[in-house]
Parts: C-alpha cells; structure tokens; sequence
C-alpha cells in the first residue's frame, strides 16, 4: 500500500472497514469532527498516551498484524496500572510513502484483535504522511472500576514494610528483543498473523545459539512472543482495586528497577529487592549468556514485561493468596534508596536503569556473569 496514493479519505475508509466492530457509527465513533462519549455518572475518566515509533520501539520488519497489537497493549497496560476498566482509544498514524505489502491492513486487523478482546472501541484519530519513520500513537480512555472517582491504584500509596510484589517472570521480552537485534526472526502462520515459531539468525549472533537445540528455540519463541506480543494485566489491576490489597501499583513499560524507582519516588519510599526471589523469565534463563548477557540484569533492567509492580501492607499480604503475585522485597524509609540483597543476605545499591530512549540501547556482549553472585 502507497498511503501517498491511497489518500487519507480512502485510508480512513479502509481503516474503518477492517475495525467496523470495533468503531461504533457517528454520533460516537468515527466520521464527525469529534467523538461523543457519554460522561459516566460516577466513578472518573481514565486518560492516558503512548507511542511507537519504527526505529525507537520497532523495526519495520517486525509483523505489522502483532505490532497493531502491541500499539493498543501498552496502553491498556497503563489503564491496569490505575486499575482501570478500558472504554474507547484514538489512534494517530503517520505513515511514510513506501510500506511493506499489506502493513496497513495487518495493523488494523492486530488492532481490531486486541480491541475486541478487551471490549474497546477506536472512536477517532488523525491520519498524516510521514516523512521519516512509521508513527502509531494510541491514546485510550477508561473508566474506574469503582464508584468513587479516587478508586484508583496509584504510584504513591506505599508505605515503609509494605511488601512488593509483580505479577509474572521479568526479561523475556528483553531476551526478545535481543534476539531481533542478533538477527533471529519470527516465523508466522499464513495469515501473518500469529507466531508459529522462529528462524535462528544465520552468520551472525552468537555461536552458542546459532542454529539452536529444539529447546532453544522453543524458549526463543517464548521471548519473541513476550516482546511482540504482550499481555496487558487488566484483571489483575481491577482486582487489586476491588479487593483494596495494594496500596500503590505501576505497569513495568522500561524496567523493574527504573518503574520501582518511579514508584519509589512518588511514595517517598524506599525498598529493598530479595535478588532469589525476583521471577526471571525461563527465556531469560536459557538465553542470556549466548547473548552476552546476565538474567537477573535482564529482569531487572530489561523492560517492556507489562507485568504489574505492586506493593500491599503487611497486613493484608495473607489476601495476595491466589492472585498472580511473587513476593520480590519490602519497601523501606526514604533514605534507604533501593538496594538489592543476595541469597547470603549481602547487599547493593540497585541502579534505576532501564530501556532508556534517550540513552543508547543496551550491547550485547558485555556484563555476563557480572552480577551473577547476587542471583
Ligand atoms: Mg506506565
């Protein structure tokens, strides 16, 4: 598709026609200069933004069909983080003159995937010319789980002694990431939608997993899965709201140790990670060192899991049963920063690093083993 030659008009049709259950008529949703939303009559709006841009986030040869998906994940990931219900998004594109065949329609088509799957509707947007990069901003609307405007998680409720828990295992999607970056691909069916498996890099990446056992490759899988597709945590987000466990939450977008900085921050707070205790993805495990890397610094600094990072007061820890919660640390006084504690009790500072977009991205090749002790 040549977006020049297409006309916006025409790509706003074709974006229509691929999400019509998704996009609800006018007066609602597309076709007027503004969508009309009903104003819930108690409980508050959520509003929040995120952007992909092609050569930042993702490569344009990463599957467009996932990359729909992941543009509407990350948002809804930060909708869980407040605990939120989603109601609608806007989507702006910038579409540079020359695509991949069919890109256009394969990111609708993973849009509209995700869409239906979390009952949100696209109610509006703006389409432009590129002159550079690929350019796909989502911003979402949601609304409170409760009646109360307040019922929301936030970054700033926890206190010293309050437990911290995440919600799944940490760096698979940075091992994914790796893995594009070392030249490994993801196979997909024929459809180009779904991921049927992966193509090992061939002259180059390491020699370790060059080629690949099965069990590599069934673990490189996993890792490209997490990186291109993830999982936004929206019922466990409500659920930590209705059940009033945490007491402050935040969704891991660059990094456990940079989000529970953030978190740290906004609560004035301190914390002190148990190393062990920290869920390293199986990928994570198998993966790092053939790509130069540590796993636990893959957990820790990766980014991209879209797992939640919550804490909850001593007192009702014993209701964290049943929910997906690992037990990583305790948070502390202020003056105590984060630090991180191995199996023999020793302790370290523990940098706030992460994918960080105005710093250069991580090399490979470096620090394997380094913090290895501290495991
Ligand atoms: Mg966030």
């Amino acid at each position: 598709v040549n977006p020049r030659r297409l006309g916006e008009r025409r790509l706003i049709d074709q974006i229509k026609a691929r999400l019509r259950e998704v996009a609800p008529p006018p007066p609602r949703g597309i076709g007027d200069d503004a969508a009309l939303l009903g104003v819930p009559r108690a409980g508050g709006l959520l509003v929040s933004t995120d952007c992909l841009i092609e050569s930042q986030h993702f490569q344009r040869h990463e599957p467009a069909y996932l990359l729909g998906r992941k543009a509407l994940a990350v948002n809804l990931s930060d909708l869980a983080a407040m605990g939120g219900r989603p109601v609608a998004f806007l989507m702006t594109l910038a579409l540079p003159a020359a695509l991949p065949p069919r890109f256009l329609d394969l990111l609708v088509d993973g849009l509209g995937s995700s869409a239906r799957e979390h009952g949100v509707s696209l109610v509006g947007g703006d389409t432009s010319m590129s002159p550079g990069p690929i350019v796909i901003s989502i911003t979402i609307l949601g609304r409170t789980s409760g009646r109360r405007s307040d019922a929301v998680l936030q970054r700033s409720g926890a206190r010293a002694g309050d437990g911290i828990y995440v919600s799944g295992a940490l760096g698979a999607s940075a091992t994914g990431r790796l893995l594009l970056q070392a030249g490994w691909r993801p196979r997909l069916d024929a459809r180009r939608r779904h991921l049927r498996g992966v193509s090992p890099a061939r002259a180059r990446g390491n020699a370790t997993i060059a080629g690949g056992t099965m069990a590599t490759r069934t673990r490189a899988l996993e890792a490209l899965r997490a990186h291109l597709d993830p999982a936004p945590r929206l019922e466990l987000g409500r659920a930590l709201i209705e059940s009033r466990i945490a007491s402050a939450a935040i969704d891991i977008s660059d990094g456990l140790s940079i989000d529970l900085d953030r978190l740290c921050e906004a609560s004035r707070a301190g914390a002190r990670l148990m190393s062990p205790a920290i869920p390293i993805a199986d990928s994570a495990r198998a993966l790092a060192a053939p790509l130069g890397r540590d796993p636990l610094h893959l957990a820790l600094h990766g980014g991209e899991d879209y797992e939640l990072l919550f804490t909850v007061p001593a007192s009702r820890e014993r209701l964290v049963a049943g929910l997906d919660a690992i037990f990583i640390g305790r948070i502390t006084p202020a003056a105590r920063g984060l630090l991180i504690c191995d199996a023999r009790g020793r302790q370290r500072r523990l940098p706030p690093r992460g994918f960080d977009h105005f710093a250069a991205p991580l090399r490979p090749g470096r620090a394997a083993g380094a913090s290895r002790a501290t495991r």
